[in-house]
C-alpha cells in the first residue's frame, strides 16, 4: 500500500489521543507552517500526538502504508524536514512537558519543547544546560542534530549532557537509550538528527545558571570590521570558558540604543554572554568594547532567560531564509577580507553572517564519543540569507552560495548538520566525517528500510538514494 485508505485513517483517529488532520480541516493550513516561509509542502495527514501510544500508531500506519514520514518536533529546521509532501507528519508539538528535578540536577522534556520552554522551567530553579540562542526552537530537534548555544563553551554541545532518551523505532517498539540501556542507539542519536526513530523524551544534566547572567550587544560601524574581527580572534584565544561572544555582520537594525543615522547602515555586531559571577561582568566583557570604536552598545545584567530571547525579534517564523554554513578553526585575514566583500553586496536588510563561537569544552570530548564528530571547530559560520519577497529568492540564494563558495578554503571542510539546507544532501557526510560508517551500522539496525529518512539522512546498507 502507498496511500491512506479512508478506513485506516479513521482507524488511526479512534485509537489517538491527540488528533489527525487532513487537507481541508480546519486546523490543517495552520499546522502545515514550519518556521521557514521556503519550504511549502501539503502532507496527507498530521497526526498530532498526545503521548508515546499515538507516536506508535502513526509510526506503525507510516510503515504500513509505504507513504514518505515526517516528524515535527519545534519545526524550525531550515531544510523543512518537518514536512513532506503527500506523506505523514508525526507532529509532536503539544507534547511540551519539561520536568525538572532540581535535587539530581536533571530534566525530563518531552519533544515539542521550545528552548522557551526548557528554560522557563530549569531557571525557576536557576538551572539550565547548552541549548540555542532563538527561544522559539525546538529542543528535540536541536539536541538530536548536536545543539549549541551561549553555554556551550562551559558545558559542551547539548548531546554532551544528553542522559538518556526514550525512543519509537521503527518496528515500534519503545527503547530508552543510555550509556547502559542500547549503547550503540544512544551513540547514534547524540548528533544523528532524526534517523533512528522518534525521541519521545530527552533526559538531560542541567548546571547551575544565573538566574541572571552579564551580556548584550556592542555595534560598531563595518569600516572598522577588519580590526574588530583581528582583536576578536585574538581575544578568543585567552577567552575564559564562561565567557562566550558572536560576531554578526548585517545592516543595522532599528535597535533603540544605536543613533538613528545608525540604523540600516552596515554594522558588525558583537553578542557577548557572560554567565560567570555578575560582579565580574564588566570586567569579563571589557575587552569586547575595545576592539574598536563602538557606535552603540547595550550591555548589563539580565535575566538568562531574557538573554536566550534577545534575538526572537530578528529570527520570527514566517520570512525566507536560505543558509550555508562552514565549521571553522581560525578566522584568517583571507576570511575576513571575504566577509567584507559579501557585506558590501547585502541583497536584503535581514540577511547577515555569523561567526558563533564555541570551543572551550565543546573540545574536550573525543570525536568518536558519539555521532557528533566536528570537535575541532572553534567557530560555526552561518550565512543567513533571510528576505519576505518571493521575487529576491534567486538573487538572495545566490548572495549566499557566493560567500559560502568564497569562504570554502577557510573552512575545516565540515559541517553543522543542523544549518544544512534542503539541497545539501551530498554534505551529509562532511557533518559526520569518520563517523559516518558506524552511523550506517545503527542506521541498519534499528531502521533498515529508512523508514525514517525524510532527515539528512544517513542511508542503511544495501538502500538507494532516499526518495522523500
Ligand atoms: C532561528 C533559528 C535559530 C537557530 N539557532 C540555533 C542555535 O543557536 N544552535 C543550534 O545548535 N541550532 C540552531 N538552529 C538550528 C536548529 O538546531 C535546527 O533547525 C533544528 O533542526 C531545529 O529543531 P526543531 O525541533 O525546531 O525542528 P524540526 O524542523 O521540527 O525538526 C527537525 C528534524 O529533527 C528531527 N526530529 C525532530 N524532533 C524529533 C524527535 N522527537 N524524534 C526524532 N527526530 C526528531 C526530524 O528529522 C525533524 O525533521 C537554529 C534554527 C533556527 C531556525
Amino acid at each position: 500500500m502507498s496511500s491512506l485508505s479512508s478506513e485506516s485513517i479513521a482507524t488511526l483517529k479512534s485509537a489517538l489521543r491527540g488528533e489527525a488532520l487532513q487537507p481541508g480541516d480546519a486546523a490543517y493550513e495552520e499546522a502545515r507552517q514550519i518556521w521557514n516561509a521556503m519550504i511549502e509542502r501539503r502532507p496527507a495527514l498530521i497526526v498530532r500526538c498526545r503521548g508515546c501510544a499515538d507516536v506508535r500508531q502513526a509510526v506503525a500506519l507510516a510503515r504500513e502504508s509505504g507513504l514518505p514520514l515526517a516528524v515535527r518536533g519545534g519545526g524550525h529546521n531550515i531544510a523543512g524536514s518537518a514536512l513532506c509532501d503527500g506523506g505523514i507528519v508525526i507532529d509532536l508539538s503539544l507534547m511540551k512537558s519539561v520536568r525538572v528535578e532540581p535535587a539530581t540536577r536533571r530534566a525530563y522534556v518531552e519533544p515539542g519543547a521550545t528552548l522557551h520552554d526548557f528554560d522557563h522551567e530549569a531557571q525557576a530553579f536557576g538551572l539550565a544546560t547548552p541549548l540555542g540562542i532563538n527561544s522559539t526552537t525546538g529542543v528535540a530537534g536541536l539536541t538530536l542534530g548536536a545543539g549549541f548555544g551561549w553555554l556551550s563553551r562551559r558545558f559542551g554541545m547539548s548531546v554532551d549532557n544528553l542522559v538518556a532518551a526514550d525512543v519509537v523505532t521503527a518496528d515500534g517498539n519503545l527503547l530508552r537509550a543510555s550509556a547502559e540501556e542500547n549503547a550503540d542507539l544512544f551513540w547514534a542519536l547524540r548528533g544523528g538528527g532524526g534517523n533512528f526513530g522518534v525521541v519521545t523524551m530527552f533526559e538531560f544534566a542541567l548546571h547551575p545558571v544565573g538566574p541572571e547572567i552579564y551580556g548584550g550587544l556592542v555595534v560598531l560601524p563595518f569600516d572598522a570590521a577588519k580590526e574588530a574581527l583581528t582583536h576578536y580572534r585574538e581575544a578568543v584565544e585567552a577567552m575564559p570558558e564562561d565567557l562566550t561572544v558572536w560576531s554578526v555582520s548585517r545592516l543595522a537594525p532599528p535597535l533603540p540604543f544605536l543613533p538613528s543615522e545608525v540604523h540600516g547602515k552596515p554594522v558588525i555586531v558583537f553578542a557577548i554572554c557572560y554567565s560567570g559571577p555578575l560582579e565580574n561582568g564588566p570586567t569579563a566583557v571589557d575587552a569586547v568594547r575595545r576592539f574598536g570604536k563602538p557606535c552603540g552598545e547595550h550591555l548589563g545584567p539580565m535575566p538568562y532567560a531574557a538573554w536566550q530571547q534577545a534575538f526572537d525579534p530578528l529570527l520570527t517564523p514566517g520570512a525566507r531564509n536560505y543558509w550555508k554554513s562552514h565549521n571553522l578553526a581560525a578566522l584568517p585575514d583571507g576570511l575576513i577580507d571575504t566577509l567584507i566583500d559579501a557585506i558590501a553586496a547585502l541583497p536584503s536588510p535581514e540577511c547577515e553572517i555569523f561567526f558563533g563561537q564555541i570551543g572551550g569544552a565543546t573540545q574536550r570530548v573525543a570525536p568518536d564519543a558519539m555521532a557528533y564528530p566536528n570537535r575541532d571547530a572553534l567557530y560555526v559560520m552561518n550565512v543567513h540569507g533571510r528576505w519576505t519577497d518571493p521575487a529576491d529568492d534567486a538573487r538572495c540564494v545566490a548572495w549566499a552560495r557566493g560567500f559560502f563558495e568564497a569562504s570554502a578554503p577557510y573552512g575545516l571542510g565540515s559541517v553543522y548538520v543542523n544549518f544544512l539546507t534542503d539541497d545539501e544532501r551530498t554534505r551529509v557526510e562532511a557533518a559526520y566525517g569518520p563517523n559516518m560508517s558506524r552511523l550506517v551500522a545503527v542506521k541498519t539496525k534499528y531502521d533498515p528500510q529508512n523508514l525514517f529518512r525524510h532527515n539528512q539522512n544517513i542511508r542503511p546498507e544495501g538502500s538507494a538514494e532516499a526518495s522523500q
